[in-house]
């Protein structure tokens, strides 16, 4: 048996989380359009055959974190650089920005084994061009150990991925069930549905600052009674979120039920309260409470 912990870096929106859901096969962590949507570290359980792997998937990388939020971000970021067995570093087909080149630097500095992930050449019409990437950063002195090209969203080279990852899985035991798909509550998977939802209505006008916290989840034989509270710092934050007269926070509510529903496999009936909390983004104790803050 083999089994190995994996980090998962790269900057915002190159697909990191995509990768993770596709390969644990459920939905783990959100993916949006909108940079930064994931804020703590999902882990996310892969078991296929004799190997498990598992990965930690990191939030954006914030250069300089000016908030509170985003240094707890950022400390993820070294909490799961010391405990992984591999670093897999995911860049866009696309292009090779100044960030990914100053991610890289401090990749490889690490002992571990490291991996460039290369994603979305679904993209790429001209795969000639993908041939000069590697060898563009190999110029600039950035060598990993194994490079693979893949495309999460059309679930392209997936297998030679997993090929290439279990080679770096130590023999080991494996750490969790067969059927682990990640050690998150089921209570942080609801918030982040229904913020995924938010995202998907509102895109960039979601206040950053939204966080979601389950308040009440109510278990009965046919029926999950759920009620959510969204956080946010100002009323006119809440006021986008409600909509007119309150239609926009249905429409949310109605989306992520049915998700939710395939999640806890009953019937659920949701209600979401929005609550003004000043500055929460800044504030120890409310980090805490909202379950946000790290070690
Ligand atoms: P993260 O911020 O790195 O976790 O990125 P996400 O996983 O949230 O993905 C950001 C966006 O890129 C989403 O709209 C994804 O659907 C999209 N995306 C991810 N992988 C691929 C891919 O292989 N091809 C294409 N075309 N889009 C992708």
């Amino acid at each position: 048996m083999k089994c190995g912990i994996f980090s998962i870096v790269g900057r915002p929106n190159v697909g990191k989380s995509t990768l993770v859901n596709i390969l644990t096969e459920q939905k783990v962590s959100i993916t949006s359009r909108k940079p930064n949507t994931t804020r703590t570290s999902v882990l996310g359980v892969a078991t296929k055959g004799a190997n498990q792997i598992i990965f930690v998937d990191t939030p954006g990388w914030q250069k300089k974190p000016k908030r509170l939020l985003d240094r707890y971000m950022n400390r993820f970021i070294d909490w799961s650089f010391d405990q992984v067995d591999c670093v897999l570093m995911i860049s866009d087909a696309r292009s090779w920005r100044h960030e990914d080149k100053l991610l890289a630097k401090s990749v490889l500095c690490l002992s571990t084994p490291k991996i460039l992930i290369i994603n979305k050449i679904d993209l790429i019409k001209n795969k000639a061009k993908l041939l000069t990437y590697v060898d563009n950063l190999e110029k600039d002195g950035l060598i990993f150990d194994d490079y693979i090209f893949i495309s999460a969203k059309k679930k392209q080279s997936l297998d030679s991925l997993l090929k290439i990852v279990t080679g770096y899985c130590p023999k080991r035991d494996f750490i969790y069930d067969t059927n682990t798909v990640t050690n998150k509550t089921l209570n942080f998977r609801i918030s982040e549905v229904i913020r995924e939802k938010m995202l998907m209505f509102l895109g960039d006008e979601l206040p950053y600052e939204t966080c979601v916290v389950i308040e009440q989840f109510d278990d009965r034989e046919k029926l999950v009674r759920i009620n959510a509270v969204a956080y946010v710092e100002r009323d006119s934050q809440r006021l986008i979120i409600l909509g007119k007269t309150g239609s926009l926070i249905k429409k949310i509510s109605t989306k992520a039920r049915y998700d939710i529903e395939t999640l806890v496999g009953k019937q659920v009936y949701l209600r979401i309260w929005v609550k003004v909390a000043e500055s929460w983004s800044d504030d120890t104790e409310k980090l805490k409470l909202f379950g946000l803050k790290g070690g």
